[in-house]
């Protein structure tokens, strides 16, 4: 009997036959609108350090404000206090760290997306260069380009620049939340859209983008699997 050789799976979308990032791969993509954003450096990352006041105490970023939420929703007054306290995100969210790790998977199952869109909402609302960076994005995919599995796309940024979203590990809740903001603003606001582009949410995996301008025209894309 002839003995099966072992087949490579490409890396990007599990398929037989080809190399990932290659015109052959049905994940690749050599260009997209995308922005990739990480760590404390860029406004739409949960790290970015900013005064935000969050059910009426002043935290230094939003994920300070976030893992504070789930301290005190998960009834650790005093890891919270420290939470509170922490200097910067990173800070924060290792001190998190010490919740059990039940009462988080738990918490997070019927809270964390809520969460997270509260303060995300708060930031809009009170910080002003995130908010305009936001509105300014027009159609651009917002992806947080880490291994995370959930809220990031589960891919550096090298990697999830040239893998179409649809094809990503990860989730990317944190990216569809600011996504779904921008929206909902640009939507709002019909003179804002007048003269560009905007997405919006068709359903929870798709997005309309629709050009405004001299020509009308609208497609479906979708952003997440
Ligand atoms: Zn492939």
């Amino acid at each position: 009997m002839k003995k099966k050789r072992s087949r490579k799976l490409c890396k990007m979308c599990n398929g037989e036959g080809h190399k990932p990032e290659t015109e052959e791969c049905p994940a690749y993509v050599s260009e997209q609108d995308v922005i990739c954003f990480k760590g404390k450096d860029c406004v739409f990352s949960n790290m970015y350090p900013c005064k935000l006041n969050f059910d009426e105490l002043e935290f230094n970023c939003s994920e300070s404000a976030y893992q504070w939420r789930k301290a005190m929703d998960i009834n650790e007054p005093e890891i919270a206090q420290r939470i509170l306290l922490a200097e910067n995100g990173f800070e924060a969210k290792a001190i998190a760290r010490e919740l059990s790790a039940e009462d988080v998977d738990e918490w997070k199952e019927a809270h964390s997306v809520k969460v997270m869109e509260r303060v995300v909402d708060a930031k809009f609302q009170q910080v002003a260069e995130f908010r305009e960076e936001l509105l300014g994005s027009g159609s651009f995919i917002l992806v947080e380009a880490t291994p995370n599995k959930f809220w990031s796309a589960g891919l550096l940024e090298n990697k999830a620049r040239k893998c179409k979203p649809s094809y990503y590990p990860g989730e990317n809740m944190l990216g569809k939340i600011l996504m779904g903001l921008r929206d909902k603003h640009n939507c709002n606001n019909n003179s804002s859209v007048k003269h560009s582009s905007f997405i919006t949410r068709t359903n929870k995996d798709y997005y309309t983008i629709s050009y405004v301008g001299l020509v009308n025209q609208s497609f479906v894309t979708p952003i997440c699997r």
